[in-house]
């Protein structure tokens, strides 16, 4: 096959994620991708309106990111990091603990958010172990998603995501995600067999892939002062909310809230290379020192600390400045806009605008394998507009870089779509 096109070779060899491949039909080809859009083998622009599964931040192939990756790759390009260290991983790690909410002073690096999940959820339940006491429970909410690893899925809520798996899942306990609720059934639950519970995990304000659920500063406040009268460990795992997405550079600070650990990947290196990072306390750090070994974390990955995608961490991070939260500030007015437009059609349902975020959902519909999800891709495709609801949720997340008149322009797709629709 060695002549045939590259999407050819895609359909005989390739097993894309999330794919149904019997009824998907050919993925959409793209051949290269530069600011807010992507473009196919033709040169078609395709607006990216979901970042790209999240990850782009500032926009495709960001040049100053994509010199600082260039750069590093002639210079160093891997090194193994049980042992050894490097320049772009003390920087980044140095620059992020000055950003994170204060105290969250120790930064693991990993590969991805699934990894940073598991890395967080085994220091969490380690580090009661290492101090004597050990403690064997984790909390988590309903509709949680924390990823596709065994540990995040088992803190992920139940569902057609985690269900071929339920059986090798370990067991959590579940609070309501719902404002309110949440800190009345965390208040019982430390209250009946609270020394048990290790950590409490939370996506703080935005549940992303359980349905682009936005949930109160308040509560947040609330799971972290119980949290903290009961001694229990919170991990916010900001893997979609970190570096801007909701508005402040984290989800967390922007509440006022300083958790244990916070979990980061995505938009930690503008959205160029994977890379995973669990940011911890020192005191967190202090309880896996001692003379006795067997206190280690005895967790790593091949690629820890890469230093190109530290490299490019470290320029994505530098690009998070005052105008850059300008241009969030306009996607978020734009979003207010665009979703004003929207409501009152009989179909939509609870808009909604967090940040860089805005999402409603389909009246009437049927879950994440709604037919209409496919439906709105391929309808937004012909428009030259990438979109890919979750199911019954429709979600504009864009990158940093696009206009208001470039957000406008999705929401008007968007809005055509709706008019397809049977009331
Ligand atoms: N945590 C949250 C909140 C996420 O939204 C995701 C991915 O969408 C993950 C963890 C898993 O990240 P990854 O897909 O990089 O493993």
């Amino acid at each position: 096959m060695s002549g045939a096109s590259w999407p050819a070779l895609d359909r005989a060899h390739v097993w894309h994620p999330y794919t149904q491949h019997a009824t998907a039909g050919d993925p959409i080809a793209i051949a290269r991708a530069s600011g807010a859009y992507l473009y196919d083998p033709t040169g078609r622009p395709i607006l990216d309106a979901i970042s790209s599964w999240w990850v782009t931040l500032h926009g495709h192939a960001h040049p100053v990111i994509a010199e600082a990756i260039a750069e590093q790759a002639r210079t160093l390009d891997q090194v193994i990091f049980a042992g050894c260290t490097h320049e772009p991983a003390a920087r980044l790690a140095s620059e992020l603990a000055g950003r994170l909410p204060a105290g969250l002073e120790r930064i693991f690096f990993s590969d991805d958010g699934s990894t940073a999940v598991e890395v967080a959820l085994k220091i969490a339940l380690q580090y009661w172990r290492n101090r004597g006491t050990p403690r064997r429970r984790v909390a988590a909410l309903e509709h949680a998603y924390h990823g596709d690893t065994f540990g995040a899925m088992s803190a992920s809520g139940r569902g057609l995501f985690t269900a071929a798996f339920d059986q090798q899942l370990f067991a959590v306990d579940r609070l309501p995600a719902a404002d309110g609720e949440v800190e009345t059934a965390l208040e019982r639950l430390l209250a009946d067999g609270g020394s048990d519970l290790a950590a409490v995990i939370v996506e703080p304000r935005l549940q992303g892939a359980g349905g682009m659920r936005v949930w109160s500063a308040e509560s947040l406040r609330a799971v972290r002062r119980l949290t903290r009268e009961h001694g229990v460990l919170l991990i916010a795992d900001e893997v979609l909310t970190g570096f801007g997405r909701t508005g402040p550079l984290f989800a967390t600070g922007g509440a006022e809230v300083v958790p244990d650990l916070i979990c980061l990947s995505k938009g930690l290196t503008g959205g160029l290379l994977p890379l995973g990072v669990t940011a911890a306390t020192n005191e967190l750090f202090e309880a896996f020192a001692g003379a006795d070994r067997r206190l280690t974390l005895f967790h790593g990955h091949s690629f820890t600390a890469n230093p190109l995608a530290c490299a490019a961490g470290r320029a994505s991070l530098a690009l998070l400045d005052e105008a850059c939260a300008g241009r969030r500030a306009a996607i978020e007015r734009a979003h207010r806009a665009g979703l004003a437009r929207l409501d009152g059609h009989p179909r939509v349902r609870r808009p909604r605008v967090l940040g860089t975020m805005a999402a409603f959902d389909l009246d009437g519909g049927r879950g994440y394998l709604d037919p209409v999800g496919p439906r709105l891709t391929r309808f937004a495709l012909d428009a030259g507009v990438l979109l890919r609801p979750l199911g019954d949720v429709v979600y504009l997340l864009p990158p940093y870089c696009v206009t208001p008149e470039e957000l406008d322009s999705v929401y008007g797709v968007v809005a055509r779509f709706l008019d397809t629709l049977d009331d």
